[in-house]
């Protein structure tokens, strides 16, 4: 008989994909199959692993299509077929998710099963509203409802008890009471809760589209649907609602639901999107530029098995410094090759890629530009310096130029090169079509792979802000029919992300 496989009810927690427990991302990546709910961040999705199956059971509300009991048929049928089964569910699973009655199917049916909490929504949603569900001086307790109608129909009461609910002490939370918030506020009032007593809805909680309301029992159904506020929502009535507005740190980070389209190489990608996921945006990826080994090392090879013959040698990536690092590892060589040769390194990010392979640059310029590297090398380079400089396949004249007017005999040759992934066209033209607030650029090779990209070129872009990290790559999007909206001072990845505070902050 095959191995029975094992089913976890996995708690997907509100949204945020960091939200998820360390044990559920574990699961995530090892799970031949995922089955999850609708609301699931897509983020998150992708955490699964690349050999995973997955399944969407989402149910449409208002449409029967994935029946309870065809959830739990499959979850058996998978792991009777050997196969590790993540049964992923918003929030908690046990938390009026059904995760009870699912345990309860597989349990019947003989199946292994295990389950992993999840950040529950009921908890979540508040604290990314800023509202502490306990406070020593407002509430000692909270309690946590359905508002749904779906037991006793449309147009009766809910099936809470709302009776003993209008009379609980503490705070009260509400799940699934978006659609009947206005007959739960009213029913409420009618059995003796105070119509002024604060309360708020939370929609979207921990998403960077997330929104909040607060007002007062009595008004808050009318404010929310006015907002335009959308399920999911969790309602919160009581008197710590009163804190919400102090202490919003969510809804007040400075980029919050943003979207922007962060066009870089795959491998570079993540800084840029991690210091603006932590401003609140949402960081589109398009990878505009695969780095590829050249497609013949001998030019390399032959520079670098002479590389203390060299004076300079010159890094303006930290893929032409990982580029040598490979080649010299290939020819059994480490950074003692490069013994007795001086180092420049254009910027911070290249030199300390320099340092990774155990080099202190000898020269940094205070620009990271091209232009401010020549001048910071002007008073080191002496007529005949020999020179070597390692860069990419399309990399401009621009440098070696400035290097020759010196006095300096430049070597170039080619440590990498730059090629266009096959999947991003697709991923480009529908960010643009979701919407995007602002596209980035960090290298002039970014503006003119994005816009191969994309079939309109300058005019696909039309009506998204432009933001450049520096003037030579401002200077490509301009030539290339982009108006350039922002330049950050210092031209680093920190420095564009703070530049886009500064310029949505101006436009408030
Ligand atoms: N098991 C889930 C709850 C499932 S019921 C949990 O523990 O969170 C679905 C309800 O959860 C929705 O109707 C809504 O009230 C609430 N909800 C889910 N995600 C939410 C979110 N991101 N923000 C606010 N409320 C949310």
């Amino acid at each position: 008989m095959s191995r029975i496989g094992k089913v976890s009810l996995v708690g997907a927690g509100p949204g945020e994909p960091e939200l998820l427990t360390i044990r559920g991302s574990r699961l995530m990546d090892t799970a031949d199959v995922i089955v999850h709910d609708r609301l699931i961040d897509e983020q998150l999705l992708a955490m699964a692993g690349a050999d995973a199956v997955l399944v969407d059971v989402g149910k449409v509300p208002g449409d029967a299509s994935s029946r309870q009991s065809d959830i739990n048929d499959l979850l058996i049928d998978e792991a009777r077929r050997g196969k590790n089964v993540v049964r992923l569910k918003g929030g908690d699973p046990y938390v009026f998710g059904r995760g009870g009655e699912e345990a309860e199917a597989l349990a019947a049916a003989g199946i292994p099963f295990e389950v992993i909490p999840g950040v529950t929504s009921a908890v979540a949603a508040p604290a990314y509203a800023g509202i502490p569900l306990t406070h020593r001086d407002y509430a000692s307790s909270f309690t946590v409802v359905t508002g749904s109608l779906a037991r006793t129909g449309e147009g009766s009461s809910p099936d809470s008890d709302w009776a003993t609910l209008a009379k609980t002490p503490g705070t009260l939370v509400i799940l699934m009471g978006w659609r009947s918030l206005s007959q739960i506020a009213e029913t409420l009032v009618e059995h003796g809760k105070p119509s002024e007593t604060p309360s708020a809805v939370v929609s979207w909680g921990s998403e960077p589209w997330q929104k909040s309301v607060t007002g007062t029992l009595g008004s808050i159904a009318d404010t929310a649907k006015s907002q335009g506020l959308t399920a999911p929502a969790t309602i919160v009535v009581g008197e710590v609602v009163g804190l919400g507005r102090r202490l919003n740190w969510f809804e007040s980070l400075p980029l919050l639901g943003r979207r922007v389209l962060v066009t870089r190489t795959r491998n570079q990608a993540s800084a840029l999107s991690r210091h603006l996921s932590e401003l609140g945006a949402v960081p589109v990826e398009i990878p505009t530029i695969e780095i590829r080994p050249p497609e013949d090392f001998s030019r390399i090879d032959s520079a670098l098995a002479c590389a203390a013959g060299f004076d300079w040698i010159v890094f303006t990536s930290a893929n032409a410094v990982n580029s040598v690092h490979s080649r010299l590892k290939a020819a059994g060589l480490d950074a003692r090759a490069l013994h007795g040769v001086r180092i420049s390194s254009i910027g911070p990010a290249t030199a300390r890629a320099v340092e990774r392979i155990g080099i202190l640059s000898d020269l940094v310029p205070e620009t990271a530009t091209s232009k401010g590297l020549a001048e910071a090398l002007s008073s080191q380079i002496g007529k005949g310096a020999r020179v070597l400089l390692p860069r990419a396949d399309i990399a401009t004249r621009e440098l070696p130029e400035m290097l020759e007017d010196l006095g300096a005999s430049v070597t170039e040759v080619t440590a990498y090169r730059t090629a266009i992934p096959d999947e991003s066209r697709k991923r480009a033209e529908e960010a643009i079509r979701a919407g995007v607030d602002v596209a980035t650029f960090t290298s002039s090779s970014t503006v003119r792979n994005l816009l191969r990209l994309l079939d309109g070129g300058p005019e696909s872009l039309s009506g998204v802000k432009v933001a450049c990290i520096g003037p030579t790559t401002a200077s490509t999007a301009g030539r290339l029919g982009l108006k350039v909206d922002i330049v950050p001072k210092s031209p680093t990845v920190y420095g564009l992300a703070y530049a886009l505070v500064q310029y949505f902050d101006e436009r408030k």
